[in-house]
């Protein structure tokens, strides 16, 4: 199966694209579309990257840097990439533009709720303070929810604000998610290098948001291990983890009896498992960090079906859009590729992230009930 870059492909005569989707694990500064890299860095005089044929001037190049930069296989030059991402988002103007623009992008995805993460501690060198860059975000995103309405599209995002896991300031931007949560903030997470900068070093930021019961996910289990994800659920009390992949060093697998497989649980696995603490695999963007290395370097060799058969909370996402250069369309694409999972396993991913969004109980049920009349009419 190939697989366009729009990723659109049909499943049992269904377009994935147009079936109801949720984004949970989703980085703002990670899904820039290049043409507007390329006019805000023009804006103000940020300097292009240089490839072999010269300076990148438009936004198709630009997409094919960030594609090779994604797949180098060298963490440092995928991370060379935020660097201008992030640097052409430091006014209230661009920060607006760029969320009302994830959001289109998510809607003509087919995406009905999205929660986007970034981190307001990365964008101040143009002088905005926390608030202001958390409100032109807002302003953003209600202007992408309304172009989407107008196209006879529903879809809804709410915020996740990350601190930087190697600086000092998750309490302040705990106080600000909590400042936030009338408006627009739905929950809290730590990004940045997660080897040597466990959940712990943050853990007055995350018993503020704990004594104010503000949902928390944070990165954990993707470029370190069992540690890691222990300090998430243990000081960070992550209601989800985002990636969690390496919880499968913590599994024994024994063999196959036919279709079943046999494993033996280490005590952190099976909390994890028996507990439906979602996991927030990002096919692509494992395979692109070098998160699943020990267990392949191809999306084949991703323990996604593994995780899913044992019965863990999976859910699918993009992480990085732009780095990545796909969509969840396509990344549900790839999983049907590499897994030959039917509707009825796509629809399972959904449910699944439905359940874990950090919405209200009532709409995360009316979340299930559109992915359920979504799948119906598919
Ligand atoms: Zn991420």
């Amino acid at each position: 199966m190939s697989i366009a870059s729009d990723g659109d492909v049909k499943v049992q005569g269904a377009s994935l694209r147009s079936l109801p989707k949720i984004s949970l694990h989703d980085h703002l500064d990670g899904a820039v579309r290049p043409a507007t890299v390329v006019e805000l860095a023009q804006e103000i005089g940020l300097e292009l990257p240089h490839t072999s044929t010269g300076s990148v001037s438009d936004g198709r190049a630009l997409g094919d840097w960030f594609g090779s930069q994604a797949d180098s296989g060298s963490l440092v030059n995928y991370l060379k990439t935020f660097d201008l991402t992030v640097g052409v988002m430091q006014s209230a103007e661009a920060l607006t533009r760029v969320a009302r623009e994830f959001v289109e992008d998510l809607a003509e995805d087919g995406v009905i709720y999205g929660e986007v993460r970034w981190a307001p501690e990365q964008h101040l060198s143009g002088g905005l303070s926390l608030d202001d860059a958390v409100d032109a975000v807002q302003q953003g995103i209600e202007e992408g929810e309304d172009a989407a309405d107008r196209d006879g599209r529903s879809i809804r995002v709410g915020q996740i604000l990350s601190a930087m896991r190697q600086n000092d300031r998750a309490l302040e931007i705990a106080e600000l998610a909590l400042d936030h949560r009338e408006d627009g903030v739905v929950g809290f997470d730590i990004a940045g290098p997660e080897d040597g900068f466990p959940a712990s070093d943050h853990r007055e930021a995350f018993d503020l948001l704990a004594a104010n019961f503000m949902p928390v996910t944070v990165h954990a289990g993707e470029a370190a291990g069992l540690a890691s994800i222990r300090s998430a659920l243990l000081d960070g009390r992550a209601l989800r983890l985002g990636h969690g992949v390496r919880i499968v060093s913590d599994l024994e697998v024994m063999g196959r009896d036919g279709e079943e497989v046999q494993v033996r649980f280490g005590d952190l696995a099976r909390w994890v498992r028996d507990r439906e603490i979602p996991l927030e695999l990002s096919p692509s963007s494992n395979v692109h960090t070098g998160a699943i290395e020990a267990w392949g370097a191809e999306l084949a060799d991703h323990p996604f079906d593994l995780l899913y058969q044992l019965g863990f909370a999976v859910t699918v996402n993009v992480d990085n859009r732009t780095m990545s250069r796909t969509s969840l369309t396509r990344e549900l694409a790839l999983l049907v590729d590499a897994f030959g999972y039917d509707l009825d396993d796509l629809e399972t991913f959904q449910f699944n992230a439905a359940a874990a969004t950090f919405l209200p109980v009532e709409e995360r049920e009316e979340l299930v009930e559109m992915i359920a009349e979504g799948f119906r009419r598919a």
